[in-house]
């Protein structure tokens, strides 16, 4: 698998930055499996207009044993107007800022990356966990490996203590990010128990998971499904 995995356990305790989307939530347990230190997860309510996230996030943790803290970041959707935290801006298409998509929220990984290790340097953590990927479609600046290693400099200066960043599924593509839920035996949990609808839809249940079928978010996780569905079947 990809990077980051540690070939024994590390003794250290660990935060992972959970959205309780299929990405955060499979660095939970990735996170669990790597770090026999105590797990701890940290989610941020920004405003998002799904607040089934939230629940999502909450029963992921419990389940992981975490201990976890729900932080408000209420300044986001003050400042810019998008998909994620504005009703009646379209998730699809690159509407959004420079020519993102219209579900970038600019400043949000840095943001949060910076409460992460606020949160966790005091407490003696050195290592975070997010699930920043740069294969998606969505493009997202913040999501970049080089934007991460900036900020695990600057936020290892700034704190003056070492952090380590760790993003294990920056190079991998959904399907992969299914496998290695698989590999974890989180499948089913992470299918069932997480969010990424665009649009809010965790009433219509897919094999790929909760969602409308239909927004950018939906498209790109029934496709990662199939790819997986398609590999499995042929091994
Ligand atoms: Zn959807």
């Amino acid at each position: 698998m990809s990077t980051n995995v540690y070939a024994e356990r590390q003794p250290r305790s660990v935060l992972v930055v959970l959205s309780g989307g299929q990405d955060s939530a499979t660095c939970l347990y990735w996170a669990k499996k790597q770090f026999a230190g105590p797990l701890h997860a940290i989610t941020f309510d920004y405003g998002q207009r799904h607040r089934v996230e939230l629940e999502c996030a909450t029963n992921l943790a419990r389940d992981a044993g975490a201990i976890h803290s729900i932080v408000p970041v209420n300044s986001l959707s003050a400042l810019s107007s998008n998909a994620l935290t504005h009703e009646g801006v379209s998730t699809a298409g690159n509407t959004g800022m420079n020519g993102l998509p219209s579900t970038f929220v600019p400043g949000r990984n840095a943001l949060f990356l910076t409460l992460a290790a606020a949160y966790a340097v005091p407490k003696g953590i050195q290592d975070l966990v997010i699930g920043a990927c740069q294969m998606d479609a969505a493009g997202y600046p913040d999501c970049r490996d080089g934007f991460i290693k900036s900020m695990q400099h600057a936020l290892s200066m700034a704190m003056e203590s070492p952090v380590h960043i760790h993003t294990p599924l920056m190079y991998l593509t959904k399907d992969q990010t299914f496998r290695l839920a698989e590999k974890l035996g989180v499948l089913e949990k992470v299918v069932t128990g997480t969010h990424t609808c665009y649009e809010g839809n965790h009433t219509d249940l897919h094999s790929w998971g909760y969602g409308c079928g239909q927004c950018p978010a939906c498209d790109l996780r029934r496709k990662g499904f199939e790819d997986f569905s398609a590999r499995k079947s042929l091994s």
